[in-house]
């Protein structure tokens, strides 16, 4: 396994002259603050195929049998075929690529994960189309984080896709060569917290597939046990669910604490439940006690650490 977290994007995105018209979508974030973190796989499923740079623009269309089409309104060249063909075959390609995540394009008929224009012969075109590329891409990779450029301006959506794919990469290395059922414990023991965070009752259900790993075959608890994790990790975490995991995360070393030194760190943790400091804030003061009083059980927690500080992802109020 590569050492770098290797993401999919939209060739456009990276600022890449590729677009129909000959333009680009550059992404200032992804191009000026994850970039120095991921390796990209850039894919443009329109250039790629060989419709050319420039070239006509194409839209979805819904046929009368209620297919979707990909078609160039102005000639009425029917790409669907092609693109269907080039997508199983790229798609295919990148499960060699070790693929941590994917940034797709928003409304774009290749690359648009949801909500794309679909015209139908009469009316206005309504927004529930997939583009070709991105749906066979969803379904190949069903566990893999997915995510439009569009939705990763919304701080939830972004703290979520990026905590995914670092969770998923650990989870990669997890079920990397032959490992023991003790590997799986120490693993989901570490995760407690983000999964805490995100969803209690799943968290619960994934620590009965853990109780059961020594009855149930590898490769059929592997399965399982990566798709209900990453179902969990979908799940966003929210201020009431983050509140939880704190108090429960100072209870591990509320009696080496001072009076003063509690009420600090519970005020802390209130403030962030009212919205009025980000989590990165009490997040902090855990990482120092952690440290200080030495802590390991709460120092091996992904939570504490999930992703790279300078993403700042936990920085929104
Ligand atoms: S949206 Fe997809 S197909 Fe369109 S230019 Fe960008 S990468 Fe290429």
């Amino acid at each position: 396994m590569t050492n770098s977290i290797r993401l999919g994007i939209a060739t456009c995105l990276l600022g890449e002259q590729v677009r129909w018209d000959g333009g680009h979508k550059r992404d200032e974030f992804l191009v000026g603050t994850v970039a120095p973190h991921v390796e990209w796989v850039p894919v443009c499923p329109e250039e790629e195929s060989g419709m050319g740079v420039p070239r006509p623009p194409v839209r979805l269309e819904q046929d009368p049998h209620g297919a979707t089409r990909m078609v160039d309104p102005k000639s009425g060249k029917d790409h669907t075929a092609a693109m269907t063909r080039f997508s199983k075959q790229r798609v295919r390609a990148l499960a060699d690529e070790e693929l941590d995540g994917y940034v797709l394009k928003k409304d774009s008929p290749s690359c648009g994960m949801e909500r794309v224009r679909l015209h139908a012969e009469k009316g206005m075109p309504v927004r529930k189309g997939v583009g070709l590329f991105a749906a066979e891409l969803l379904a190949r990779f069903p566990h893999l984080p997915i995510e439009e450029e569009g939705r990763l301006n919304d701080p939830g959506l972004r703290e979520n896709f990026f905590e995914r794919v670092f969770a998923y990469r650990r989870l990669r290395q997890l079920f990397i060569g032959r490992w023991k059922s003790g590997d799986v414990v120490r693993f989901h023991t570490a995760e407690k917290m983000l999964l805490l965070a995100h969803d209690p009752q799943g968290y619960r259900a994934l620590g009965r597939l853990v109780a059961a790993v020594k009855t149930v075959p590898r490769a059929d608890f592997q399965t399982q046990y990566s798709s209900a994790f990453m179902t969990v990790m979908r799940k966003l975490a929210t201020p009431r669910k983050h509140v939880n995991v704190l108090q429960h995360m100072q209870g591990h070393f509320s009696d080496q604490l001072d009076a003063a030194a509690r009420a600090e760190l519970s005020s802390l943790i209130e403030d962030f439940g009212h919205g009025l400091v980000p989590l990165i804030a009490p997040v902090t003061l855990f990482r120092h006690y952690v440290r200080r009083f030495d802590v390991p059980y709460l120092a091996d927690q992904s939570y504490l650490e999930p992703h790279p500080k300078e993403l700042m992802l936990r920085n929104h109020a």
